[in-house]
């Protein structure tokens, strides 16, 4: 893998959504390992722990949070009779402590008004989680003056960084780890 070189530290894609938005991903389409098999990556078993593959069986209610899973997606509802009981990927993550979006929320403006900014995550979280059950916060932590929300959903991730841009503007930023399989939004003012 020596040939690689400089070439494996090529910079980030920038893709422009606007003044302030920034996507970056820290591996590009054109990365020489980019076809390479995902050895590096998550194990397949955990993908499969958190619903990314494998089937289950129609329809399973989820023990600890009571989503159901039936015709293929999660949802909120009264479990059937004949329900077979597995966990739900996003109370497998919760569980786990593994984090499929991750919100870092600082600067100046965001200190003083953490209290907003928390009542607007949970907006976000409770309208979103209405139609996708998996769509949840798992936390809000501070940090060293930053707050930062993890999510079950990368798209909930998103959500929360483009509600927070959308209310107050400031700073946002994306970056896809592909080898951590974890969104990294970034809102700073
Ligand atoms: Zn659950």
């Amino acid at each position: 893998m020596l040939a690689l070189g400089r070439r494996a530290k090529a910079p980030p894609v920038a893709v422009a959504q606007g003044d302030e938005i920034r996507m970056r991903r820290e591996r590009s389409k054109t990365h020489p390992a980019a076809s390479q098999p995902r050895t590096d990556r998550t194990p397949d078993r955990q993908l499969d722990a958190y619903g990314i593959r494998g089937k289950l069986p129609d329809p399973t209610a989820c023990p600890s949070c009571g989503a159901i899973y039936r015709a293929g997606r999660w949802a909120w509802g009264s479990p059937p009779a004949d329900a077979k009981r597995t966990t739900c990927p996003a109370c497998r993550r919760i569980e786990d402590d593994y984090p499929a979006g991750l919100v870092t929320i600082s600067g100046e403006f965001a200190a003083a008004h953490a209290e907003e900014i928390r009542n607007l995550i949970h907006n976000v979280e409770e309208r979103e989680k209405q139609e996708h059950a998996l769509k949840r916060v798992m936390a809000i932590e501070e940090q060293a003056e930053q707050l930062r929300v993890k999510t079950t959903d990368a798209k909930l991730a998103r959500g929360i960084g483009e509600a927070l841009h959308h209310a107050y503007r400031g700073e946002l930023d994306y970056r896809m780890s592909e080898a951590e399989n974890v969104l990294r939004v970034e809102w700073k003012r």
